[in-house]
């Protein structure tokens, strides 16, 4: 098999795997409990936060583990949009939230894109229904949204700003430290969902201006079922899950242990390695681009151009002229190539992808799109004899096309 769908998930790396079996198999104790097995297992959570947050900069306390990128995007969204409406409106005083919304005052108001995640793209829907004005940023060609756009859209209302750090289908990265400095400007929270970056692209939530940071295990080599959330110290986050009061309060549950060990792993993994596999994973993406252009016509690159710090390293996202973008990724999979036309989440539904469709793709863009997406395991001879398939399977398609 050869796998090209690593913005889905990651293989894990095998010293995660084995740094988490022993925490299955040994070190299996409940970090809460008062004896001393207990113990070595507690402050090996706080070893692992420290991990992660040399990772992105900031402190090991504002480092909360989570299930997941989309437990942290949902608490980023809905905790941040709840805390920013009680220092807009001074307080609850016994209110709900509707009744809070309702009371005098600017409108409480929500800026996002139109090419989130729906971690973040649904958790801001429900918000709408609690009341909250949602304003959904639409990016330019490219996938990029314009800094001058949020700043027209930002009112005394916003109570959070809520921008990908880099888009999961067509890799485009965004100009996060000026959204930051923007929603601060206006006394909003500013939130990124960084879950295709961390680990892949250098973050500093402090140069970054972030008060909020989602991130996931599964996409750097590590486990799935664990993520984690910056919270900058001063910033006081409502909890979504309540419960007993597990990290610091913000997140009630047993801690995944095993998980939480693995994705430390996995950081400290990233920290010590992170240029070279970029370089390494960059020199194969620009390869299959290369062999893809000159095996196939009609062959179109969607995003930003494949230059550092404007795509991630390991995205490349294309549309065929003429060709079905689903059946292209039936045929690849009979032929044992794993990839896919958008995010894995959206696979399935049968809707076009809402990221394209933002972008402004026309209908053979939209239809003929495949997403290729690179990890540090793949060699220039997968990339090869991938992308001579795909321009068999391209020819075969456009030949039976009726
Ligand atoms: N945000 C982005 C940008 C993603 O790509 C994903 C997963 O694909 C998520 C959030 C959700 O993360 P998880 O699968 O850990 O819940």
């Amino acid at each position: 098999m050869i796998y090209f769908d690593n913005a889905a998930t990651t293989r894990p790396d095998p010293v995660v795997v084995s740094v988490m079996n022993e925490y299955l198999t040994e070190q299996y104790a409940n970090p809460s409990a008062g004896y001393s097995f207990s113990a070595g297992v507690r402050s090996d959570i706080y070893k692992a936060r420290s991990n992660v947050a040399k990772l992105i900069g900031c402190l090991p306390e504002e480092v909360l583990f989570t299930s997941g990128g989309t437990e942290s995007d949902n608490t980023a969204v809905i905790g941040g949009s709840y805390a920013g409406l009680l220092k807009l409106r001074g307080g609850a005083g016994g209110c709900s939230v509707s009744e809070l919304i309702a009371r005098p005052g600017p409108i409480p108001t929500v800026i996002t894109s139109m090419i989130e995640h729906p971690a973040v793209l649904k958790a801001a829907h429900r918000l709408e229904k609690m009341g909250f004005r949602v304003i959904y940023l639409r990016p330019d060609l490219e996938g990029r949204i314009s800094p001058d756009k949020l700043r027209s859209a930002m009112t005394d209302g916003t109570v959070l700003v809520s921008i990908m750090h880099a888009n999961n289908e067509i890799g485009t990265i965004e100009d996060i430290a000026s959204f930051g400095s923007i929603a601060h400007e206006y006394g909003a929270l500013f939130h990124t969902d960084a879950v295709q970056t961390l680990g892949h692209e250098h973050i500093d939530v402090k140069e970054m201006n972030t008060d909020m940071l989602s991130g996931s295990g599964h996409k750097l080599y590590g486990p799935k079922g664990v993520g984690i959330l910056y919270v900058k110290r001063s910033v006081k986050l409502e909890p979504y899950i309540v419960g007993g009061g597990q990290e610091n309060g913000l997140r009630s549950g047993t801690e995944n242990v095993p998980a939480i060990m693995g994705l430390s792993k996995a950081a400290s993994l990233a920290y010590e390695r992170m240029d070279a596999d970029n370089a390494y994973i960059m020199g194969l993406r620009d390869r299959m681009y290369l062999r893809l252009t000159e095996l196939t016509d009609g062959c179109v690159l969607n995003g930003a151009p494949l230059m550092v710090g404007s795509r991630l390293a390991g995205n490349l996202h294309v549309s065929f002229k003429d060709v079905e973008g689903s059946s292209l990724i039936i045929r690849l999979d009979m032929k044992g190539i794993m990839c896919s036309t958008g995010s894995a989440c959206s696979q399935g539904e049968g809707r076009p992808s809402h990221v394209m469709e933002a972008i402004g793709a026309d209908r053979d863009t939209l239809n003929g799109s495949l997403r290729l997406s690179l990890s540090r395991y793949n060699t220039e001879s997968e990339v090869d004899s991938a992308a001579e398939q795909i321009a068999k399977e391209v020819e075969f398609l456009r030949s039976v096309r009726c």
